[in-house]
């Protein structure tokens, strides 16, 4: 091929009613970036609500690791919850009109006593009790109420991904129903299961590590794409692979997904998060370096608990998304729902798998 500039749709294999249009041709105009926040490395702020000595200021304490005097991880209430404890009113019903009442729960969690640390700063050790704590709470808010059907985990950075307070912090939130990404990513892994008796992400994960191919013009016999071992692997622990997805809304988007099978981010084991903990700071490491400052949102998706989804063990799998916010999307992507990649994926997967971070 003369010019290796790729133009064109891909379908997204978990959910095929979402595709990325890639196009990476010379004189593409881009987007309009998105500002890179000035970091703010500080570690302690008098005026922060979320540094160490300041407990007065935020509500009081849900659960903190590893003990309250001696914190290292955080969990208060909101205090701008945007879901709340039941209210009298009974939700809408009228018509076209239909609301389920906003009952649920919203809890930060305060990632680290030091103000400004990066994810990829922090050390494997609380990385380790900071996903802990995610699968503690979860569980705890999940056996709360029944009437939970999805509790999501969450992470701004940056103003442009949301974040308010720049104290570095996660939030967890608990909710009356399962958010339609969720339901999309898991009915379509289902209908594949049914299909195929095999776990689409598992399928994904197999792939991306083993699969060799050369794909052929059948007119002219050139060569019209090659796919190698390990071109969409971005880091590979012994249980956790953190993959650049072949068809990202998010030109930086990386996955990071369990080897073993394991629907229910709940059930990791210690030695899980040890493990998940490194490749975590080895990835956040790497798109630090090779996109620097780049505000991001990173989230926990994981099987609901929800009864309708009480069959989808074998065929879901929890993963952890990470989509650096590098441009904002235009009229024409939120319009279409068709999200614009001006790189590659592939190059996007060599260039984080290339830069040195030891
Ligand atoms: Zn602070
Ligand atoms: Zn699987
Ligand atoms: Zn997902």
């Amino acid at each position: 091929m003369a010019d290796d500039s790729v133009r064109e749709i891909r379908i997204n294999p978990i959910v095929p009613s979402e595709s990325v249009l890639v196009a990476t041709a010379r004189g593409m105009r881009p987007r309009k970036q998105e500002a890179v926040v000035a970091r703010d490395t500080r570690e302690h702020v008098e005026t922060c609500p979320f540094c160490k000595g300041n407990e007065d200021k935020t509500p009081a304490t849900i659960a903190a690791f590893p003990n309250e005097n001696n914190w290292q991880v955080r969990i208060v209430e909101n205090l701008f919850p945007i879901l709340g404890d039941d209210s009298e009113e009974a939700a809408i019903n009228f018509g076209l009109q239909q609301a389920i009442n906003g009952y649920g729960r919203h809890e930060v969690i305060i990632d680290h006593h030091q103000h400004g640390i990066s994810v990829y700063e922090m050390s494997e050790e609380h990385l380790q009790m900071l996903f802990g704590a995610y699968r503690q709470r979860m569980t705890e808010l999940y056996e709360s109420d029944s009437r939970l059907k999805y509790v999501l985990v969450f992470k701004n950075f940056g103003p442009a991904a949301g974040a308010s307070i720049p104290h570095t912090h996660s939030q967890i939130i608990a909710m009356p129903v399962v958010p339609e990404n969720v339901i999309n990513e898991v009915e379509h892994s289902r209908v594949y299961f049914r299909k195929h008796n095999h776990c689409v992400f598992c399928s994904l994960i197999d792939e991306a590590l083993t699969y060799e191919a050369t794909i052929y013009d059948r007119e002219s016999g050139e060569v019209r794409r090659k796919i190698s071992v390990g071109q969409y692997v971005v880091e590979r622990g012994e249980r956790f692979v953190a993959i650049k997805p072949f068809a990202s809304r998010y030109e930086w988007e990386v996955h990071i997904m369990p080897l073993k099978h394991e629907s229910d981010f709940t059930k990791v084991t210690d030695e899980d998060l040890q493990d998940l903990s490194r490749v975590v700071k080895r990835t956040m490491k790497r798109l630090e370096k090779t996109i620097g400052g780049a505000q991001y949102n990173f989230f926990l998706h994981s099987v609901p608990r929800a009864e309708e989804y009480s069959d989808c063990k074998d065929s879901y799998h929890w993963h952890l998304e990470i989509c650096p916010r590098t441009s904002i999307p235009t009229g024409f992507e939120l319009g279409s729902g068709l999200f614009v990649s001006t790189i590659s994926p592939e190059d996007a997967a060599q260039q984080l798998r290339e830069v040195d971070i030891d």
